[in-house]
């Protein structure tokens, strides 16, 4: 198998009913400002190279953001202030995010989340979680060899990577490293090749951004910091 089959696997999962409801109720209902638009309403694979050094990891998608459009982190504010720094960095290809399949590129890194379908109030449930995290771990399993650093957006996503970074040939410090923005844990590898640097970032969410926790300053730093970790 490839990266690429295990993308095109994840779409047809409908393992979590409550999620496979909500991602087609959004769909149905839609937001004003989409009406014109056919949402996607499926489970949201990774994106990005399959030797990617550089690992982004966020929560789950938007009703109306890549429930919408079909790629991770596009279409709304959280995902614009993302790739907009990935491009400052020289890590995309271009600045917008529109949808999937719009021809944007990322270089030597992938963005993923734990939980693939869109949450109610962007909040999965613990079994979802737990549902989900076979997807993420196959992920990995893929990007084992290249990767040297991920970054993780916002503590859910921190606490839910370590498992998968533990299962994926990595050894995670005891105690466990505790998130924070700038917080950083090296974990070596388990067969005493590469290690990998995590790092910990402020969620890129308009909660954090509006209220200035998280300006995009701090996210291209620590993006900056993560990539020059990764040897990007
Ligand atoms: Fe499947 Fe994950 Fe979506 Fe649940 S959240 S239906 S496990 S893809």
């Amino acid at each position: 198998g490839s990266l690429t089959e295990l993308d095109t696997a994840v779409t047809g999962c409908r393992a979590c009913p409550r999620l496979v409801e909500w991602r087609e109720e959004a769909a149905r209902t839609k937001r004003r400002a989409y009406l014109d638009d056919d949402y996607w309403a499926r489970p949201i694979p990774g994106f990005g190279p399959e030797d990617a050094a550089l690992v982004i990891v966020g929560l789950a998608p938007a009703a109306h953001g890549a429930n919408r459009t079909g790629r991770i982190f596009t279409g709304d504010p959280s995902g614009d202030l993302l790739y907009a720094a990935l491009y400052e960095l020289g890590l995309a290809s271009r600045a917008e995010a529109v949808r999937r399949g719009d021809g944007l590129r990322l270089h030597g890194v992938r963005i993923t989340d734990p939980v693939r379908c869109c949450p109610p109030e962007n909040r999965p449930s613990p079994t979802e979680r737990d549902t989900c995290r076979p997807w993420i771990t196959r992920e990995f399993r893929y990007l084992r060899p290249s990767a040297r650093a991920v970054v993780a957006l916002g503590g859910f996503a921190w606490q839910a990577v370590l498992p998968v970074l533990a299962e994926s040939g990595w050894q995670v410090p005891r105690p466990r490293p505790v998130f924070g923005h700038g917080a950083r844990a090296a974990l070596p590898a388990a067969d005493g090749g590469p290690g990998l640097h995590l790092f910990g970032c402020y969620h890129v969410s308009p909660r954090n951004t509006y209220t200035g926790r998280l300006t995009p300053a701090m996210l291209t730093d620590l993006l900056a910091t993560a990539a020059a970790a990764a040897g990007l």
